[in-house]
């Protein structure tokens, strides 16, 4: 797992659409088992006014409804640590492993995902965390 898988580079990709729109700068996307990429999406609680549609649960809207076994092995690229929704998400639909760009922002439900099996990367990735932290210094009061 690497910074130039095409899933890290998607989600990453998605980050930065997202912060270009204003919102919240954070990107997923899902790969399959075999190595395609099943949806993408970036964080939409500004954009939308959601509650509840972060990254990963964009990326996941974004895959569409698929058969259960089409998540056997999948991996789940995201540009910051996972939330416990998020986490809970992954751990619903059974991906197999989770890409993290970085957790110096914020660390999630990471530790629930490897009680639950789910093998978790961190990348420790710097054009994350720059993003991550351009946005606070710019909107404190939104993060
Ligand atoms: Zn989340």
């Amino acid at each position: 797992m690497s910074e130039s898988d095409p899933g890290f580079v998607a989600a990453l990709e998605e980050a930065k659409a997202g912060f270009a729109e204003g919102g919240v700068p954070i990107g997923a996307c899902l790969v399959s088992r075999d190595g395609s990429i099943l949806g993408r999406g970036h964080n939409m609680r500004i954009q939308k006014g959601s509650a509840t549609l972060h990254a990963e649960i964009s990326a996941l809207e974004n895959t569409g409804r698929l058969p259960a076994n089409a998540y056997e092995g999948a991996t789940m690229y995201t540009s910051l640590s996972p939330c416990e929704m998020c986490s809970g998400a992954c751990i619903l639909y059974k991906v197999k492993r989770v890409v993290v760009g970085e957790n110096k922002t914020f660390v999630g439900g990471e530790e629930h995902l490897r009680r639950k099996g789910i093998e978790v990367v961190v990348l420790e990735n710097e054009e994350c965390k720059a993003l991550m932290a351009r946005f606070i210094a710019e909107k404190p009061n939104v993060w």
